[in-house]
């Protein structure tokens, strides 16, 4: 019998709630009071107050599965069995409390223990790097893990510049021979390396220097443990699937997505099935995103996930579907969450009214701004120019809502490239012009923002002011 996601899940925080830890519920992927960062994309994100020292946690062993979201990952979405922009992270946190020692063998415990995880030993590798000699002898001596499951790899060092940082641990799932995407004898084709065989599933870091300003390395008073595994990809070992897709995650979605669909269903062919992977995993994102408060607009957060509904609607597109269709996956992102997150169902309503506006927004446009850009791209073609003007995707942006991303991406499955200085010269120009226009307009002393937005050149923005205020009023 497979265990559930939700199971899966719990299994964890008992296991370390059993060595001491308290669970932390979920925070918000909105971060509070951090401006450096858009949204919350890690377990440890949500405890720089504790690991900074400006709040002393009254425990300090915390564990928790944290919603994350890494836009550094959407174009990855679809094309590797392991990426999603909303992910959840398990993850156990020792401020200043236990160290290597405990935090390796409990995490082998966790993984091959028959009452726990009870993964195969043989499945699994670990990596260290190279100096931290320490915990290569833990992994080997106290948690019994043979050397030749052992690798040196000379990026596990976490660093981000400054501030706490030290050696990590990644581990691997051998998913088998069957999973090779390069030979076996290639020297990429280790755990850590290139081969999509081995699965990373958790990342222990060791923080234990304080890199400082002068570039040198301090060894810290307090020594810390931050931990990271992704629920989906454990969850796909668990339920033996090939991709993270195939799991009670997101198969209820893309099953879903195919009755909406009528003529595609998955598995058809590798394009359809690309599309229903970025589907599935976006209506997840744009669903929690906006359940956190965060709203469709032309910046920032908001932005993102602009983007993401419309990347989602045009593989939509692919799949046949013409109509606004992700709005109806809210509710159920909301039934298959809802054990751990009850208020994302709670706010289906509220959620699916945005996205459909959206949705329905860029329907408007999409069709003869994909006319215009395979215009373009055939254009191109025909004489043999490796890319699209920046004007061109200026203007797919500007008039049919296009992310340039989006467009970027569209252009590169038939292999052309985007003139991007151009585009960046354009967009600069615009901002000149709506600056200027805000100007005049605050000179004819008009002082409502929404008026204000509508004077600009982009009439896009204008409309998109006003829809988004008339949902919040409801
Ligand atoms: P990868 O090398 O596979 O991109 P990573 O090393 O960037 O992963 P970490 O920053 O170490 O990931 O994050 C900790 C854990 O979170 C990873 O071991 C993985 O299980 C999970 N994870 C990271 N990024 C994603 C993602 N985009 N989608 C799903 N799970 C993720
Ligand atoms: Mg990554
Ligand atoms: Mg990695
Ligand atoms: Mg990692």
């Amino acid at each position: 019998e497979k265990l559930s996601s939700a199971q899966i899940r719990k299994m964890y925080l008992d296991f370390f709630k059993s060595k001491g830890h308290t669970v932390m519920p979920s925070a918000s992927l909105v971060p509070h009071d951090d401006p450096t960062l858009l949204w919350i994309n890690s377990g440890v994100a949500t405890m720089k107050k504790f690991f900074d020292g400006s709040v002393v946690p009254k425990n300090p062993r915390i564990t928790s599965s944290q919603k994350s979201i890494r836009t550094n990952d959407i174009e990855n979405v679809g094309h590797t069995a392991r990426h999603h922009t909303l992910f959840e992270m398990l993850g156990n946190f020792s401020v200043g409390d236990y160290f290597k020692e405990e935090a390796i063998t409990w995490a082998w415990e966790l993984l091959t223990s028959p009452q726990w995880f009870a993964m195969d030993p043989t499945r699994l590798y670990v990596t260290v790097y190279p100096k931290d000699t320490e915990a290569k002898r833990i992994w080997h001596e106290v948690a019994q893990v043979p050397q030749d499951h052992i690798y040196e790899v000379d990026d596990n060092f976490w660093d981000i510049g400054e501030g706490p940082s030290g050696p990590d641990s990644e581990i691997f799932y051998d998913r088998g021979q069957e999973f090779n995407n390069l030979p076996e004898d290639d020297p990429e084709s280790y755990p850590g390396g290139e081969n999509e065989r081995y699965l990373e599933i958790w990342n222990i870091v060791f923080s234990e220097f304080n890199h400082k300003p002068d570039g040198t390395y301090a060894p810290l008073p307090h020594k810390n443990i931050d931990t990271g595994m992704g629920l989906e990809r454990v969850v796909s070992v668990f339920q033996n699937a090939r991709t993270n897709f195939e799991t009670d995650l997101f198969l209820p979605l893309i099953n879903e997505t195919a009755k909406i669909s009528g003529q595609a269903k998955y598995g058809d062919s590798a394009a359809t099935d690309v599309s229903f992977k970025v589907t599935a995993d976006h209506i997840r994102a744009v669903t929690f995103a906006i359940g956190d408060g965060a709203l469709p607009s032309n910046e920032g957060r908001g932005y993102v996930i602009r983007r993401l509904i419309r990347r989602a609607v045009m593989h939509g597109q692919k799949l046949g579907i013409e109509q606004a269709f992700l709005y109806r996956l809210v509710p159920l992102v909301g039934k298959i969450m809802e054990s751990y997150y009850p208020e994302v169902l709670q706010q289906a309503d509220y959620i699916a009214k945005v996205v459909k506006m959206e949705e329905d927004r860029f329907n408007e446009t999409l069709k003869d701004g994909l006319q215009l850009l395979n215009e373009m791209i055939a254009d191109a073609k025909q004489e043999q120019l490796q890319e699209i003007s920046g004007k061109v995707a200026f203007k797919l942006y500007d008039t049919y809502g296009f992310p340039v991303e989006l467009t970027k991406e569209y252009a590169l499955e038939q292999g052309l490239t985007v003139a991007e200085n151009e585009f960046d010269a354009e967009m600069q120009k615009q901002k000149e012009r709506a600056r200027k226009a805000r100007g005049n307009a605050k000179s004819m002393g008009v002082q409502s923002g929404l008026l204000t937005d509508i004077t600009t050149p982009s009439e896009y923005v204008g409309y998109q002011t006003l829809t988004t205020q008339s949902v919040l009023k409801e």
